[in-house]
């Protein structure tokens, strides 16, 4: 199994440090992430600069590409240059926070899985949920997750598609079913902006988060995730809604009374 690992929190971080210990035994790990935070950073990539990359040591022994770019930027780059064979699946993660609603658009976590996706590659996204500043086991996660993902694996997946995994905020061993579910809609950005002064006295602005609101919903990801299942959401880079579609396409029934066309 070749694996293509990386994050969006950098490459420091604890959780794609825990991952990398955990599917160790799975095969062989490539590690391309960002240097520096990229979270909310969606799915940007970079044209208009240089990336620059250096080979750094990482985990017990080994090595990890330090990339001065985006997590999509990574995972092009590895793709294309750093690995010398085309991975079996990409993982990203463990986010420092959960990555459910409509999160997983400003999510780099996810838009690196994506960006494998579109790559034909099976792809994971892995976030934990943290609240109340609660760090998580990362190192029990990463375990947990290596064996959910070698299940979902073995039953076939489908190219293309990331796997949306996210960790509800309890120990391992208390945790709730894994459950398949879709996104919810739900925003936990909700305008909520802190204003203060720099030291110079001119106002800045800074975007806070905020629990998500599950909004009466039973079955989505953000509702069982914060009743403290696993959750599993497919997603795609497709955006298109084809109910809205269908919609448009079916033939239009003529108005009593109105004019005949052509
Ligand atoms: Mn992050």
């Amino acid at each position: 199994m070749r694996i293509l690992l990386t994050n969006d929190d950098g490459l420091h971080a604890e959780g794609i440090q825990a991952l990398y210990a955990a599917l160790a035994p799975w095969g062989e790990i490539t590690v391309a992430a960002p240097m520096r935070e990229c979270s909310a950073g969606g799915h940007a990539i970079s044209t208009a600069t240089a990336i620059p990359v250096r080979q750094v040591p990482f985990g017990q022994g080994g090595s990890a590409y330090a990339v001065d770019g985006t997590p999509a930027d990574c995972v092009k780059l590895a793709l294309a240059h750093l690995m010398k064979h085309r991975p079996d699946v990409v993982v990203s993660g463990i986010n420092h926070g959960a990555n459910v609603g409509v999160c997983v658009l400003y999510s780099g976590t996810v838009s690196a899985a994506l960006e494998g996706a579109i790559e034909g590659l099976p792809a994971f996204a892995v976030s934990a949920l943290m609240r109340r500043g609660r760090q998580p086991d990362f190192d029990a996660i990463a375990r947990r997750f290596k064996t959910l993902a070698e299940e979902i694996l073995a039953d076939g997946v489908q190219p293309g598609l990331v796997y949306n995994v996210n960790f509800p905020d309890r120990s391992v061993s208390r945790l709730k079913a894994v459950r398949w579910a879709p996104q919810s809609r739900s925003v936990p950005f909700g305008g909520h902006f802190v204003r203060r002064r720099d030291p110079r006295g001119r106002p800045y602005y800074w975007l806070l988060e905020k629990p998500h609101p599950t909004n009466g919903e039973k079955a989505t990801d953000v509702a069982l995730l914060v009743k403290g299942h696993v959750t599993v959401t497919p997603l795609g880079c497709d955006m298109t809604r084809h109910e809205a579609l269908r919609r448009r396409r079916r033939p239009r029934p003529t108005k009593p009374g109105g004019k005949k066309r052509g």
